[in-house]
């Protein structure tokens, strides 16, 4: 019998990878940028650094984990009761690395990034599978509201070296620990009052978790809170100022945001600068990358108080995006040569090894084939250009070259010919 892959577990073919190593070659230049330095975290780690930091109320926490005791209880790491739990998320881990390393130590600013998969046991439709990758940033140790604007410049930068024109941005603010209570004892009295127009969930966590209504999908808790009071009109004066300013630098950096204060985030760390970015063209999968600002983590993973701010985004909706927007790198060679004719065959063989010494993507056939089959196999191929020589156009000294998407042809003469592909950078 067949076996086949898990249920929202998928591979990553050969015909995607290209997408894939595009998306993250250019994340490593902007991250680099930046100044944000690569660190690789564990993909398994205590359950508790989850249910912690996350929040126990969360869907992640409560329903999403894969957690399961491992085999070995003798080992003070996996003592009775110690769960693993396989990560749902990048922060929680990489600022668990941050405080065990006593990074702050020697400087605690410090700007990392990571990439990898995460794990989240959901109902698995488009978008959203159980293994899905990230690739995520983190800026601790700083509390001013230039390195918020700064990771959504960076996120900005990178969605534009990639061709994209959406996601956008929408933009939040959670208030801090002066202001959030008294906007959540508001939005409490306000949901109190529909409670009975509020999905289950929401009114099992009404008490515990009240925001967590705002970013509720069911349509009853939608229209229940359409007019829930704005948290942005609850702000106190300094998260007011920090948020101002970081408007200000978006403005004067001209990034196109939207306020939208309903947007609380599902994860429990968050304060002051939230963030979405999201397009229209995914469905209900409209998330492509999100984060927020984390005052309190640090200290609540045993760490002295340092602030922080960081995002992550999914790469599997990235690459889908990028695909509708057809703005990826063409994956397949960038010329293929399509000969007709020993002698053209005998020509072109050398010709397309020297090209291939020069970086250039190349390809061609062993086989004799119609003129017509190896134009198809080009196009099935993706290739960029093609260059057609026969026997005929050997004997005048000259071959053809084809654009692929433009379809245009023209003449180019053999003598000098490699020097001449390679002076054109085709592909
Ligand atoms: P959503 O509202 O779509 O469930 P989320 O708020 O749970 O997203 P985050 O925890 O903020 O998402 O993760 C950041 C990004 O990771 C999301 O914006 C999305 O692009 C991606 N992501 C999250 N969960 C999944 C999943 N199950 N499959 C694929 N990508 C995901
Ligand atoms: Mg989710």
């Amino acid at each position: 019998m067949k076996i086949t892959s898990i249920k929202g577990f998928s591979d990553i073919l050969p015909e995607e990878v290209g997408t894939w190593q595009q998306v993250e070659a250019v994340a490593r230049r902007v991250f680099t940028a930046y100044n944000f330095a690569e660190i690789r975290i564990p993909i398994v780690e205590k359950t508790e650094l989850f249910s912690r930091s996350i929040g126990e109320t969360t869907d992640i926490v409560e329903k999403e984990m894969y957690t399961f005791a491992d085999r070995d209880s003798r080992s003070a790491d996996h003592a009775e009761g110690t769960k693993l739990t396989l990560r749902p998320e990048g922060t929680a881990g990489v600022v668990r690395a941050y405080v065990e390393a006593e990074m702050y130590k020697v400087e605690p600013a410090r700007k990392l990034y990571y990439m990898g998969p995460m794990f989240r046991r959901e109902r698995p439709q488009k978008g959203r599978m159980r293994q899905f990758h990230q690739i995520g940033a983190e800026a601790l140790g700083r509390g001013d509201p230039f390195i918020d604007a700064e990771v959504l410049l960076l996120l900005n930068d990178f969605f534009e070296s990639l061709g994209l024109t959406e996601p956008t941005l929408q933009l939040n603010s959670l208030g801090d620990a002066e202001c959030r209570p008294q906007y959540r004892e508001k939005l409490l009295a306000f949901l109190k009052a529909r409670e009975e127009s509020l999905c289950a969930n929401c009114r099992r966590r009404i008490d515990r978790n009240p925001l967590r209504a705002l970013d509720c999908k069911e349509s009853g808790c939608i229209e229940a809170t359409k007019d829930a009071p704005s948290i942005l009109e609850s702000l106190c004066v300094n998260c007011r100022d920090h948020f101002g300013t970081v408007q200000r630098l978006l403005r004067e950096t001209n990034v196109k945001y939207t306020l939208n204060p309903r947007m609380v985030r599902g994860l429990d760390y968050y304060c002051r600068t939230t963030f979405e970015w999201t397009t229209a063209q995914l469905g209900s999968q409209s998330a492509i990358a999100a984060g927020g600002r984390y005052d309190g983590l640090v200290e609540q993973l045993g760490g002295p108080a340092i602030p922080g701010v960081g995002f992550a985004m999914g790469v599997e909706r990235l690459t889908m995006l990028l695909k509708m927007q057809e703005s990826a790198a063409n994956t397949g060679p960038s010329l293929y040569v399509v000969w007709v004719g020993e002698q053209a065959r005998d020509w072109a063989f050398p010709l397309v090894h020297r090209l291939r010494k020069n970086n250039l993507n190349v390809e061609m056939e062993g086989e004799a084939r119609s003129l017509k089959s190896q134009m198809r196999r080009a196009d099935k191929f993706n290739a960029v250009s093609v260059l057609i020589v026969g026997d005929d156009e050997l004997a005048k000294g000259k071959a053809l070259l084809r654009d692929m998407t433009s379809k245009r042809q023209e003449e180019i003469g053999l003598d000098g010919i490699e020097a001449e592909l390679l002076a054109r950078k085709i592909g």
